[in-house]
């Protein structure tokens, strides 16, 4: 991967000249502020996958505006809310943004603008919007449609009280053995 395409510092002006889709993939633990909300107590969670393509578009009586489409699939562990085992949540991105010159002109526009703005910068990081957009993604009560075993309630875990106390039907067994 060329500097120009690296997605911590993608050259924004560039890829939109050479209209080249930049592409890859992504462990959760390269990013932080998504790792923090993952349950990662399970089985490694397979790397994001994502791509991405800068456009430049003409419009009549103004300067051209970069567009950046982003697509982008993930599978990420997530707490379960019921059972509070890893669940796994399969996002998947597919977004436009419009380049704007400044935080002003974002803050502007913001509301009469149908897609979402973001701050023109000669070195953009991919994967920071990456992680913004998977994050605003993330369900707010994770859940398993059906939880692997059933919600352990309290502190008595009916497995452990078989466990403890002997079959009814086991000790009428053994009564009967005594008395024959
Ligand atoms: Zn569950």
């Amino acid at each position: 991967m060329s500097d120009e395409t690296s997605p911590r510092k993608l050259n924004l002006t560039a890829c939109a000249q050479t209209g080249q889709l930049v592409s890859g993939k992504t462990d959760v633990l390269e990013l932080p502020r998504l790792r923090a909300d993952l349950d990662l107590s399970g089985p490694p969670a397979p790397p994001i996958q994502w791509q991405a393509r800068v456009q430049q578009r003409e419009q009549a009586g103004g300067p051209p505006q970069l567009w950046l489409h982003l697509l982008a699939q993930a599978r990420l562990p997530l707490s379960c809310q019921r059972c509070l085992k890893p669940a796994e949540q399969t996002l998947e991105l597919d977004r436009w943004f419009r380049f704007v010159e400044s935080e002003e002109v974002a803050q502007a526009e913001d509301d009469d603008s149908p897609e979402d703005l973001l701050v023109f910068e000669p070195q953009f990081d991919l994967l920071d919007l990456l992680e913004d957009e998977l994050l605003l993604d993330l369900p707010l009560v994770p859940m398993h449609e059906t939880c692997p075993q059933p919600p352990v309630l309290g502190h008595s875990d009916p497995a452990e009280v078989v466990a403890d106390k002997p079959h009814p039907f086991a000790a009428l067994a053994q009564l009967k053995k005594k008395s024959n």
